[in-house]
This record gives structure tokens, C-alpha cells and sequence, in this order.
């Protein structure tokens, strides 16, 4: 009898296991980053969208997060590509630039001297996620579905590609105009999949043509080798979801070179609001309309031409880092003797050379104070902020904070130039847009949900670029990456 119950109950535990519902998730998460598009952007353009175009579907179909903001400093593009897919900041991903101090050496984000390419011979190829230090989205639904999801990244850009796609993905393409043609790294593989083969073929009589990081077609390009992933990865093809994170780079070229509101630029929208519809189509026809879950985002915004700003009396200035880190080095050396105090800066990050200072045997808490001082005498710029004691002085949280959130100190300089708003560092030669500062303009950022699960609506309330990998790893039930800080943002 004893034996029966057993054997019942075993019977009956076995019933429940294959009772047990499935975890429902999409087939495919598609990730949509357009490189330098302000949030204003989707309205500013509004008459231009068209009825049936990729822009007016996501707005009218999808949920748009309407105040998601940039959290940290500086708002460049290797850390707003790494913020998205891994949500979190530099301070935790480690991608503090576009450019940044690797063992004491400027490097690119994504540069690896370890790798070589693979579809080129040029230094292009020598790229790879190794200099993320966490995981991304992509690599938890890896971890998440026994490595059985596939995960990849598709840009013109190598950092917009390679970022996104993390670290364990199974393929990262971006372009090389040297090929001309989609590239990747052995990182990833040792021969170019035949699917990229044939694209570049097929593709190559407009590459050789075209300045695609300059012009429409580097925006349908993007799109179409994007679509050439789905069949050639099998991306959405089964019950395992899958992961394709495309970035769009010629807004970003486009903007740089022409400004926001320039006939150029205008161009560049057009086309991606009818190559976005052709992708949607794309999807719904591989995928299948609700199967996948998409989201459209950014990976900082841009201001407005400085020119044109000084035409219309808005404040609007540059500061030229050069002179003002001579003039800085100047003074130091006729105050405490030494004659190079600043040994460099990348962008608003500013170094000390502390070997200089040892061997002086100055006082360097003295000189880092001297330096505050004299640069914040300056018209152009509100405060320093010394990493090393950031809330000693009274800075606004708002400001402090995001630099805080921006700083790996092996990466980093000791101090970060916080200029007023409407300044940026650089020079400009008149025409082109910029960004990396803490303002609406580079840090008001679109975010769309679309598609799986996604009801249609908008909201207000604030969220942050670290809540884009929350929310998607909620909606699928997977763990979030690791050092995520962001929130789940609920669709209501
Ligand atoms: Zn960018």
C-alpha cells in the first residue's frame, strides 16, 4: 500500500512539473539607439513624420517615457551606448569616454590590441568589450536561457556595436569605409559569418559610393544589415528570446557637422523615419507583430549651434582647453615651482601630474586648491570639482552627483570642469552641433517602448538611462546586469 501512495504521489509531483506554466517572453528584444537625437526631436519633427512612417507607429502604438534623463557626466557616446545595455554608470562600467586613461595610457573605449579583424586589415579591427567591467543586458539573457539566447550588435560605429552587444554575444559587426564593408574582431570569430559576406557584396557599389557616415544611406545601410542579422543569426526564430541592439551613427556625424536644426540633419530624419517603418515591417514579418519587444532611445542629445545661439542672445560659449591649461600651468609654476601641474585633459576631465607634484614637494592639496581657484575665476565655467573630495564644497547635487556617477578614478583625472550652461569644450568651426555636458539638451534622452507587452501611453515622471535595462530585464524575469542601478518603469 505504502509502495501505491508512493508511486501516487510520485505521479502526482510529476504532473505538476509539467503543469508548470512557461515564462512568457518575447522571441526577440530589438534595441534602438539613435545616436545624438534629442527627446524634442520626436516632436520637433512632427510634421515631417510621416502617416506611415516608423516614428508616428512607435508614437501612436508604443509607450514613451517622456522624461528619461542621463544620470552622470560626461554624456558621450561610449558610455550612453554602455548605460543603456548594462544600466548603469561609468563609475560602475568603467566606459568613462569615448577616449580614456587604460594602465595610464589614452585609449579608445573599445580598443584591445589583444584581437585583429576579421573582414579588415586595418587597426579598425582591433577592437572588443574587454574594457566594460560589467555584464550587459544581452549577456543576462545569455546566463538567463543557458546560452541558448543569441545576442547581437549591429552599428556603423565599432563602440556603438561592440557596447551594446556585451560581452558574451555571439557577433558584433560594425563598418570599416576602408573595405569598405560590415567588419568584426576575433574576439568574436575567425572568419566573417557568409550572411555578412554576402551583405558586403551586395552593398558594395553604395558603400564605395556613399560616405555612409554622412549621408541617407548610412542610415538605411544600418537598417538593412540589421534586417540581413535576423536571417542570417535566426534572431526571433524559436522560444528562446534573442537580443539585436542596432545604433544609428549618421544623426550623430550629421549633427556634428551641420547642427540641429539644418537642412542636413532634416534629411537624415526623413530617412530614418522611412527606413524605421521598412524595419518595423521586417520585424512583423520574420517575428511577427507582438512577438518582439522594442525600444527606441539615445545616447546623449546635442545643443543647439553656438553661433546661432549668440545670434538669438541665448548663452552660448566654448572654451579652448589649451590656453586655459597654459594658463593654469603658468600660474602654478610662478606660485609653487613646478612646471607642468596639469599634465593633460580629455574633455572636461582635467589630470594632475602627482609625480611632478611628489618631487616638488609641494603641498598638492594646496596647488589642487590653487588650480580650483584660478579656473573658476574663469567667466565660463561654474565649478571644478575635486573627485578626490566632491561633496567638500557647496556644489549642487545635481551636477555633483552625475560627475560622481562618471568617475572610475584608474580612468579619470583628479578634477572635472563643470562649465555654465550653454559652454562646451572644444572649438567649433561654426556649422556643427555638440554635447557631453549635464544640460536638457545632452541629457533629455527619447525612450520608447513597442511592441510585446507594451500597452499604448506616456508618462512624465522621471526616469533615468539605467532604467532601460531594468524594465527590460522585469519584463523578461531575468536578472537584471550586474551592477544595474536603475528601476523597472511601469506602463500604466
Ligand atoms: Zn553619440
Amino acid at each position: 500500500m505504502k509502495k501505491f501512495l508512493f508511486l501516487a504521489v510520485a505521479l502526482m509531483g510529476m504532473a505538476a512539473v509539467s503543469a508548470q506554466p512557461t515564462i512568457e517572453r518575447p522571441k526577440l528584444v530589438v534595441g534602438i539607439v539613435i545616436d545624438q537625437m534629442r527627446w524634442d526631436y520626436l516632436y520637433t519633427y512632427n510634421n515631417m513624420w510621416r502617416p506611415d512612417g516608423g516614428i508616428r507607429r512607435l508614437l501612436d502604438g508604443g509607450y514613451s517615457c517622456g522624461n528619461t534623463m542621463i544620470d552622470y557626466l560626461p554624456t558621450f557616446t561610449a558610455c550612453g551606448h554602455s548605460c543603456v545595455y548594462t544600466g548603469t554608470t561609468p563609475a560602475f562600467n568603467g566606459i568613462v569616454g569615448n577616449t580614456m586613461m587604460v594602465h595610464g595610457k589614452p585609449i579608445a573605449s573599445v580598443q584591445d590590441s589583444t584581437v585583429t579583424g576579421v573582414g579588415t586589415t586595418t587597426d579598425k579591427g582591433k577592437a572588443s568589450p574587454r574594457n566594460m567591467l560589467v555584464t550587459t543586458i544581452g549577456d543576462q539573457l545569455k546566463l538567463g536561457t543557458d546560452m541558448q539566447a543569441r545576442v547581437v550588435g549591429i552599428s556603423l560605429k565599432d563602440r556603438a556595436a561592440i557596447l551594446p552587444a556585451g560581452h558574451g554575444a555571439n557577433g558584433a559587426f560594425w563598418y570599416d569605409e576602408k573595405v569598405p564593408g560590415f567588419i568584426t574582431s576575433t574576439y568574436y570569430m575567425s572568419k566573417l559569418p557568409q550572411w555578412v559576406e554576402r551583405f558586403n557584396k551586395d552593398n558594395k557599389k553604395t558603400m564605395k559610393n556613399y560616405d555612409l557616415w554622412n549621408n541617407r544611406n548610412g542610415v538605411t545601410m544600418t537598417f538593412e544589415m540589421a534586417a540581413a542579422a535576423i536571417d542570417g543569426e535566426q534572431l526571433g526564430q524559436d522560444d528562446v528570446p534573442d537580443l539585436l541592439a542596432v545604433s544609428i551613427s549618421t544623426t550623430d556625424y550629421v549633427g556634428h557637422a551641420w547642427s540641429t536644426r539644418s537642412l542636413q540633419l532634416d534629411s537624415i530624419y526623413d530617412q530614418l523615419d522611412i527606413d524605421l517603418a521598412k524595419f518595423f515591417k521586417v520585424l512583423d514579418q520574420k517575428v511577427g507583430k507582438g512577438n518582439y519587444l522594442l525600444f527606441l532611445t539615445a545616447d546623449h542629445g546635442g545643443t543647439h549651434n553656438y553661433k546661432f545661439m549668440t545670434e538669438h542672445h541665448m548663452p552660448s560659449e566654448t572654451i579652448g582647453n589649451g590656453s586655459l591649461e597654459k594658463m593654469v600651468n603658468g600660474k602654478i609654476q610662478e606660485k609653487f615651482g613646478v612646471e607642468k601641474a596639469i599634465k593633460g585633459h580629455m574633455a572636461y576631465n582635467w589630470f594632475l601630474d602627482n609625480e611632478a607634484l611628489a618631487a616638488a614637494g609641494v603641498d598638492r592639496e594646496a596647488v589642487k586648491r590653487e588650480i580650483i581657484s584660478l579656473l573658476e575665476r574663469d567667466d565660463r565655467i561654474a565649478w571644478v570639482i575635486d573627485f578626490e573630495h566632491p561633496y567638500g564644497r557647496s556644489i549642487p547635487r545635481e551636477v555633483v552627483d552625475r560627475a560622481v556617477k562618471g568617475y572610475y578614478p584608474a580612468r579619470c583625472g583628479e578634477l572635472y570642469l563643470i562649465p555654465n550652461i550653454g559652454v562646451y569644450s572644444g572649438s567649433h568651426d561654426g556649422k556643427g552641433s555638440t554635447h557631453g555636458t549635464w544640460n536638457q539638451s545632452d541629457t533629455h534622452i527619447p525612450l520608447v517602448f513597442y511592441g510585446w507587452h507594451v500597452p499604448h501611453g506616456e508618462r512624465f515622471e522621471r526616469n533615468g538611462m539605467t532604467d532601460i535595462a531594468a524594465t527590460i530585464a522585469a519584463m523578461l524575469h531575468i536578472q537584471a546586469p550586474d551592477a544595474c542601478i536603475g528601476q523597472p518603469i511601469p506602463f500604466k
